[in-house]
């Protein structure tokens, strides 16, 4: 049996099964190593959001936010069954901190960055039909924009892309857990403990850490030891109300502390999120709190008073890999950080944050920036042009 790569991943993620994509569309071969199960991490515990992200643009992030409309547009095409357009309503009542003006000239903004492709429209809802939008409160309801985005079943599509990547050639073992990488002069040996076969070794021109929250864990595992980052996990809770809104998604500002919060149909019922909190434990035992539970759903029954009563009868909550640097993590830059052990050819590169939406640029960037390290000659097949179907879990 084959053991010795061109690329070794590190993580049945999103960005573990992007680089397994990439990787095996230019004719190199490649194994990919999950711990669990494909999409157990952060990318089956997203808001499944396929957008450019409107609040970036208050940070000024608008390379981020062209990148990901550009990304959805690609998704929209390749991928129909597993992420669809939906409209989004932002509601703007006196008490909202922005203003319609402000969130006028942002959506223009968004449309422009979207290069006015597909579901780049915006319009603001008239008051008569105010009372359709699921019970939003109208008191104090100044204006309700509506705009477009688009939802995805997050773990769905990390399966799509595996199997996407399987199909062109790569490898997958799951569950797989790297236990220890020791860099040659040339590349690495790994060493991962499968459940049957026990412990396996494989040697890795280049081996990507993938591995979401437990970036640095899997570096604390490399011999000898190189770069790291700094990083805080954030956690983020989503919790799931026994009631579905049916017109779309909402995007309200929380009245607690005025950030924003989405409100979603899923699987028949309504998605509520996202908080951010510091977590300095285990990745594998992050966990909803009771006050982020709580704090979402005082905000959303602020706007939608018919969730009186209603149930929290699931949560959930995903770590975000945010680099140590200024401000709240709210305000942080979302872009991905490409780090390698060294210039010129790496023998490890961490993926460090990043965006479910703009999985495939990542890929396709890091790729690149490994052209000469696995010899590239050009003649790769297209990301951006490879549909992707649903496959069974
Ligand atoms: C609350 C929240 C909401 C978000 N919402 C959105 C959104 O709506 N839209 C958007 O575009 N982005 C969103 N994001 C960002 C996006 O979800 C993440 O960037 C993305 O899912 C990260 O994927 P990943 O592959 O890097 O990590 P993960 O999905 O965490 O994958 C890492 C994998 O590595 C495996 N692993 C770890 N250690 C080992 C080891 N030693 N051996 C083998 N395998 C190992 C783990 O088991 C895990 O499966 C959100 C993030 C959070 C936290």
């Amino acid at each position: 049996m084959k053991n010795d790569y061109d690329v070794v991943v590190v993580g049945g993620g999103i960005h573990g099964a992007s680089v397994a994509q990439a990787v095996a569309a230019c004719g190199k071969s490649i194994l990919l190593l999950e711990q669990n199960s494909m999409a157990s991490g952060t990318s089956s515990r997203s808001s499944k959001l396929i957008h450019g992200g409107l609040r970036y643009l208050e940070t000024a992030q608008f390379s981020l936010v062209r990148e990901c409309l550009t990304e959805r547009s690609l998704l929209l095409k390749n991928a129909p069954e597993l992420v669809r357009l939906m409209p989004f309503y932002f509601p703007l009542y006196d008490t909202t901190s922005r203003r319609p003006w402000q969130i006028r000239a942002g959506l223009s903004l968004y449309s422009i960055l979207g290069g006015f492709g597909t579901g780049s429209r915006f319009k603001s809802i008239p008051r008569h039909q105010w009372n359709q939008l699921d019970g939003l409160d109208v008191n104090g309801l100044q204006k309700v924009f509506q705009y477009y985005d688009a939802q995805t079943d997050d773990a769905a599509l990390t399966r799509a892309v595996i199997q996407s990547a399987i199909q062109l050639g790569a490898e997958v073992k799951v569950p797989a857990a790297v236990t220890e990488i020791k860099l040659e002069d040339k590349g690495s040996q790994l060493s991962y403990q499968e459940n049957e076969g026990g412990l396996q070794h494989c040697k890795a021109k280049v081996v990507v850490n993938a591995a979401g929250p437990w970036i640095n864990k899997v570096l604390d595992r490399v011999q000898p030891q190189v770069p790291r980052l700094d990083v805080e996990l954030i956690q983020g809770t989503h919790i799931l109300i026994d009631h579905k809104v049916q017109q779309g998604i909402y995007y309200i500002e929380s009245p607690i502390d005025h950030r924003a919060v989405f409100v979603m149909p899923w699987e028949g019922k309504t998605l509520i999120g996202t908080t951010e909190t510091l977590y300095k434990g285990d990745p594998a035992d992050v966990m909803p709190l009771d006050e982020e539970k709580q704090y979402l759903f005082k905000t959303a029954l602020h706007y939608f008073p018919e969730l009186t009563g209603k149930e929290i009868v699931d949560a959930f909550a995903g770590l975000r890999v945010l680099p140590l640097g200024a401000g709240s993590a709210f305000t942080r830059p979302r872009d991905v950080i490409f780090l390698p052990d060294r210039p010129g050819h790496p023998r490890i590169v961490t993926i460090y944050g990043g965006k479910l939406t703009a999985y495939r640029k990542t890929a396709e960037k890091l790729l690149l920036s490994l052209k000469s390290t696995l010899d590239i000659s050009g003649d790769c097949k297209e990301t951006r042009a490879i549909p992707l179907y649903p496959v069974e879990e």
